[in-house]
């Protein structure tokens, strides 16, 4: 069973004896930028956002979903507006880091997600690129683009309004 403790900041942190692989030295900037405001790189992180998820905040967790990192990589997020989390994050070179950084708006234009295609960009809201969705049910809305590319979103509300028809009466009552 691992041993959790409080580290120099407050925050439980568990024994692993791991305390100067490269993978946890990643993983202690990776919370440094998002949760502490005197870093320098804080308000390019923590300050606009960016989170970690519950999850990665045990060591093991983390090291368990990224592996160990490859010599010479660095922690990137692959949509550079979303949070620390597993399906954001991988280790990557310099090389890729950068393509990935000039190339920050998705151009979602005519892609599928569910039951939303992407029509047109709207606007930026919180560094997030909202999109114009068209909806398999006829309505269009727009939506927040990484909810959507997520997983979170699927349709224009429709999908919710269904499931609810079409469950059991025992629990439509409890949600009425
Ligand atoms: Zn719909």
């Amino acid at each position: 069973m691992p041993r959790y403790q409080r580290n120099k900041y407050g925050a439980f942190s568990v024994s692993h004896g791991q305390s100067n692989s490269p993978t946890y030295v990643s993983w202690c900037a990776m919370k440094s930028r998002c949760l502490r405001p005197c870093m320098r790189s804080y308000p390019r992180y923590g300050g606009r956002g960016i989170t970690i998820c519950d999850r990665w905040m045990v060591f093991a967790n983390f090291l368990a979903d990224m592996g160990e990192r490859p010599k010479g990589m660095t922690l990137d997020r692959i949509d550079n507006d979303g949070n620390y989390e597993p399906g954001n994050c991988r280790w990557a070179d310099n090389k890729t880091q950068h393509k990935n950084k000039t190339n920050n708006r998705k151009d979602l234009a005519g892609q599928t997600f569910g039951r939303l295609t992407a029509i047109a960009y709207s606007h930026t809201h919180n560094r997030h690129a909202w999109w114009i969705f068209s909806c398999s049910c006829g309505k269009t809305k727009v939506i927040d683009g990484y909810s959507v590319v997520s997983g979170n979103t699927r349709s224009c509300g429709c999908l919710h309004v269904e499931r609810l028809k079409n469950s059991p009466p025992r629990r439509r009552a409890q949600l009425a």
